[in-house]
């Protein structure tokens, strides 16, 4: 037996519309990347999207149109993929971390105000002992982790009261919502991302979404290589980029929205079945879902393992019966690039460090069987029990 970390979710119709794509010999800059921003738009319940390579390229964009020069500081989580905090890197700008909240893994927003205030008042307390980069802070960058909204009506207040951007890194949760309002829809604009990995797949893809017209604009000038809306093939209103979605897999994402309810019901459908096997196991943490969440998107299924257990010796034993595990997530900041720059050391945050080196992400997908998530519950028991 092997059951796969994670496995798209694809039916024969989908992959007919790639096929179609590409008998009509329109690879890019057709009508499937419209079609597909305009059922995304649609569903999130935003006015604008803008859909693009990649995640990365989505929360690039999002970071240089909300003015994040280099040397300027913007605050976010050191719990997420690396991406989230690349993207400031990107701009010479500086990731100030703030730590999370131990119960859901996202931005602690106590500690969110008070960053922002001292910040403000030109305290160095919060920036990296390294590099620190000399401000002003220009934004808030949140990460809905693991399909879980962040604290959205503190971190708005945050940053209206400072003037800052707000930047929502919906990558892993496209349909949460928090306190009734779908993910997405936070702040200035949001990033979506659609690795094989998540809720939906164009394969690699990316998107923003947004209600504010003057960041739509400038983002898909952006995107296609600087050209603003006029503008003639080899005319550039601004330096931009290639970050173009091409055509077969706007085609697998606009076919996979249509059914954009049952993929989540699927994955929601496996995590209660994980949920049902591991509640009431000992030495397990199951997830925690906050009382602002009203819907959990689910994108993977992160236990806690107890402080004494050798996550390790878990791991090779669930290899040993053909089931992969992760460690979800290794915090940013303690990633070697992110030492050398700047000087983190272990006990930088310490919650995000915790939640890290206790984690253990299971298989997890739509299209998982009941039969699987036993299999896997039983195989974790047993090598618990084993300890
Ligand atoms: C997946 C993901 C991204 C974007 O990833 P891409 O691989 O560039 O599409 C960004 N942030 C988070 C938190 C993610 O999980």
């Amino acid at each position: 037996m092997k059951i796969p970390m994670s496995s798209p979710d694809l039916t024969e119709a989908e992959r007919q519309a790639v096929a179609e794509v590409l008998s009509s010999r329109w690879l890019s800059m057709g009508s499937q990347v419209p079609a597909f921003e305009g059922a995304l738009a649609q569903f999130v319940g935003t006015r604008y999207a803008v859909a693009v390579s990649s995640g990365t390229a989505a929360l690039h964009l999002c970071v240089r149109v909300a003015g994040v020069d280099p040397g300027s500081l913007v605050i976010t989580t050191p719990f997420s993929f690396v991406a989230s905090a690349n993207v400031m890197l990107y701009e010479h700008a500086t990731p100030v971390f703030v730590d999370v909240d131990r119960a859901t893994g996202n931005l602690d927003v106590e500690q969110v105000a008070s960053a922002a205030d001292d910040l403000a008042a030109g305290k160095q307390g919060w920036l990296p002992r390294q590099s620190p980069g000399k401000g002003p802070l220009r934004g808030i960058l949140a990460v809905d982790v693991f399909g879980q909204p962040a604290d959205y009506g503190p971190l708005e207040s945050i940053a209206e009261q400072h003037g800052l951007a707000l930047i929502e890194d919906a990558s892993e949760a496209l349909g949460a919502e928090y306190q009734g309002r779908p993910a997405g829809t936070f702040g200035d604009a949001a990033a979506l991302a659609f690795y094989p990995n998540k809720q939906l797949t164009t394969g690699e893809g990316g998107m923003v979404v947004t209600n504010r017209e003057d960041w739509a604009l400038r983002i898909a000038a952006l995107r296609n290589q600087g050209r603003a809306p006029g503008d003639a093939w080899l005319e550039h209103t601004f330096p931009g980029y290639n970050y173009r979605l091409d055509e077969m897999s706007a085609a697998l994402g606009y076919a996979q929205a249509q059914r954009l309810d049952e993929l989540l019901a699927k994955r929601a459908q496996v995590a209660a079945w994980y949920q049902e096997q591991l509640e009431q196991i000992q030495g397990i943490e199951t997830p925690q879902v906050a009382a602002t969440t009203s819907k959990m998107s689910w994108f993977v299924y992160v236990v806690r393992l107890e402080p004494e257990v050798d996550r390790k010796q878990v791991m090779v034993e669930l290899a040993e019966q053909g089931i992969p595990s992760r460690v979800y997530f290794e915090p940013i900041h303690l990633q070697p690039y992110m030492v050398e720059r700047f000087g983190y050391r272990q006990g930088d945050y310490p919650v995000a460090e915790e939640l890290g080196a206790r984690s253990l992400a299971l298989p997890f997908s739509g299209v998982m069987t009941q039969e699987q998530v036993e299999s896997v519950s039983q195989a974790l028991v047993q090598a618990l029990a084993s300890q």
